[in-house]
């Protein structure tokens, strides 16, 4: 069970904190990642990390904001491994402030990030999933996908947006036999979080209080959910989003 070997991931922002830590399951289990990022000093060193497991990765830069480059790393990869079989849409950003003082252009950048780019890198890659007979979208939401936040308006949209999409994708590839799942993260140390840490006066106590599991997620936190959803064994599950949360969600 679990078996990845023969498939090829692509992992957008998989050059550090929970797409590395995606990265690193898929890796672990047998699958060709290609690491889809923009710092190719950052990607370079995952990419020999994930090497270091067996798997014969590869840096793809990658800027998802733009939709050529976006076809270029789909093409890309086709080109150099010969398939696609998984995508992880994982690349995100905040800017933390609220609506009435967000700009439109910083709103557009959120969005453009977090949720066109899952559009982009779907589409483009569906083609190839389809040939390899079936394949596995993991969407990366949020506990925004949930809940409101005053500092989060364009980034909890994004994330709400991106469990809806799952569901669109979902619905219309099953004949496909390619599943469509989201994985919504808790609270998870990575450059994200440890920014927003600086930005959000008392943060680091409402998560340890609102998390019953009492820390922090690490990155190693989501290989286990990538491995399931990438695997045969998740092919009845789709258009579904999972908290990965230490129980963050279900707390009243
Ligand atoms: P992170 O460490 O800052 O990683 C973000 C990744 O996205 C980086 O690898 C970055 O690589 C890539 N990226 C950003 N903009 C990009 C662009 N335009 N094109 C290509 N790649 C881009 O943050 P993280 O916490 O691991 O976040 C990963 C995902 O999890 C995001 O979708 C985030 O919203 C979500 N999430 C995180 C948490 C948390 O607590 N950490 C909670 C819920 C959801 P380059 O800079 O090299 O391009």
């Amino acid at each position: 069970m679990f078996d990845l070997k023969g498939k090829v991931a692509i992992v957008t922002g998989g050059n550090g904190g929970i797409g590395l830590g995606m990265a690193r399951g898929l890796a672990g289990a047998g699958a060709r990642v290609v690491v889809a990022a923009r710092n190719a000093d950052k990607s370079n060193v995952a990419v020999r990390e994930l090497r270091a497991l067996g798997s014969d990765s590869l840096a793809v830069g990658v800027d998802v904001n733009d939709e050529r480059s976006v076809d270029a790393l789909i093409a890309e990869t086709a080109q150099r491994c010969g398939r696609i079989d998984i995508l992880v849409n994982n690349a995100g950003i905040n800017i933390r402030k609220p609506a009435h003082e967000l700009k439109v252009d910083e709103w557009r950048q959120v969005m453009d990030t977090n949720l066109t780019s899952a559009f982009l890198c779907s589409r483009s890659a569906y083609p190839h999933l389809k040939r390899a007979g079936g394949g596995k979208v993991i969407n990366i939401g949020s506990m925004l996908s949930i809940f409101g936040a005053a500092f989060a308006p364009a980034y909890g949209a994004s994330k709400g947006g991106i469990v809806q999409l799952t569901k669109s994708l979902a619905t219309a590839w099953a004949s496909d036999n390619i599943q469509v799942n989201a994985v919504l993260p808790g609270w998870v140390d990575t450059d994200l979080t440890r920014e927003a840490r600086k930005q959000l006066a008392g943060l680091n106590d409402r998560v340890l209080a609102g998390t019953p599991a009492g820390r922090w997620g690490n990155i190693d936190d989501f290989a286990g959910i990538a491995v399931f959803l990438a695997s045969a064994e998740s092919n009845f599950l789709t258009g579904t989003a999972i908290p990965v949360d230490g129980g963050y969600s279900v707390l009243l």
